[in-house]
């Protein structure tokens, strides 16, 4: 199917970047990954702010209009051969010769594309899946959702290594986020997560569940996450735009809680479901 590349539509076979953009050079860009149900996007303008604030956050201009992003995306989406798919994007700072200093006057490489969504596992949300820790070695500005992703890629893959799913960190003995995840958990009976400042991405996933949360009148607490209470936490889950919502049953091969889903990150996460599929 087809993907955009800087205005033009065309085979992803097709697609070529050169070697000097500064996205393969630098890791210079910021990207979004948007979910969409039933040929809807979930949540389009929240991340469409969102990716406006990584843009500000790492001084490039957004390339294009709200109105051109949407009708761009709008046409991935209804060209691509799926209902439910995951829409990935890319603003780099643009092809120049290597210098660390901005180029002037370059425009920058927009990339966009639709992949099928790749629906979660059932046995990961029926039994759970097991996550480790480790320290929370990422810059400070976690916030912003750059494609310079080395130290997220490393995490992860310990955690792969290890044969679990997400790596929870921990940063000066608190709780951040997940490698690519944010975190929920319910300590002594209360749904909690870690403040949304510059050590972690303001999760869109998050944002819905936590105003499901709401709606369901479930008590919730932002507020810092010792590592003792993440270790004693009674429920955990993560979330994320393409994995919903997964419960942690297992940390560091300890059991979580009764060591199975528990029951106030269950009802968020059927209300989650209801949410996606009927907006
Ligand atoms: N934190 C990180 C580091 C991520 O990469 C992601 C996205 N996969 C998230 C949190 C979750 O964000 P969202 O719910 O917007 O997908």
């Amino acid at each position: 199917s087809q993907v955009y590349l800087n205005g033009v539509f065309l085979p992803l076979e097709e697609a070529r970047v050169p070697v000097l953009d500064r996205g393969f050079l630098f890791g210079d860009g910021v990207y979004e990954v948007i979910p969409v149900y039933g040929r809807k996007p979930l949540a389009l303008e929240a991340h469409l702010d969102r990716l406006e604030h990584s843009l500000a956050g790492i001084r490039l201009d957004n390339p294009l209009v709200r109105t051109a992003w949407v009708s761009l995306l709008e046409r991935l989406i209804q060209e691509a051969t799926t209902d439910d798919q995951s829409l990935y994007l890319q603003v780099t700072r643009g092809v120049a010769p290597r210098d660390h200093g901005f180029p002037l006057q370059v425009p920058p490489t927009v990339f966009a594309m639709s992949k099928p969504l790749t629906p979660v596992p059932p046995a990961w949300v029926q039994a759970g899946v097991a996550a480790v820790t480790r320290v929370d070695d990422r810059w400070l500005h976690c916030d912003l959702k750059t494609t310079a992703l080395l130290a997220n890629v490393l995490l992860r893959q310990q955690a792969l290594d290890e044969g679990a799913v997400e790596c929870l960190l921990l940063r000066t003995g608190f709780l951040t986020e997940g490698a690519a995840s944010n975190v929920v958990l319910v300590v002594e009976g209360v749904l909690c997560s870690p403040p949304r400042n510059h050590l972690l991405l303001a999760g869109i996933t998050l944002d819905l569940v936590l105003h499901l949360a709401v709606q369901l009148g479930i008590a919730h607490a932002e507020r810092p996450i010792r590592e003792e209470e993440l270790r004693s936490a009674e429920e955990i889950w993560i979330t994320s735009s393409t994995r919903e919502m997964v419960p942690v049953t297992r940390l560091d091969g300890k059991p979580v809680g009764t060591g199975q889903p528990g029951p106030i990150g269950l009802r968020l996460l059927s209300a989650y479901q209801a949410l996606k599929s009927h907006g």
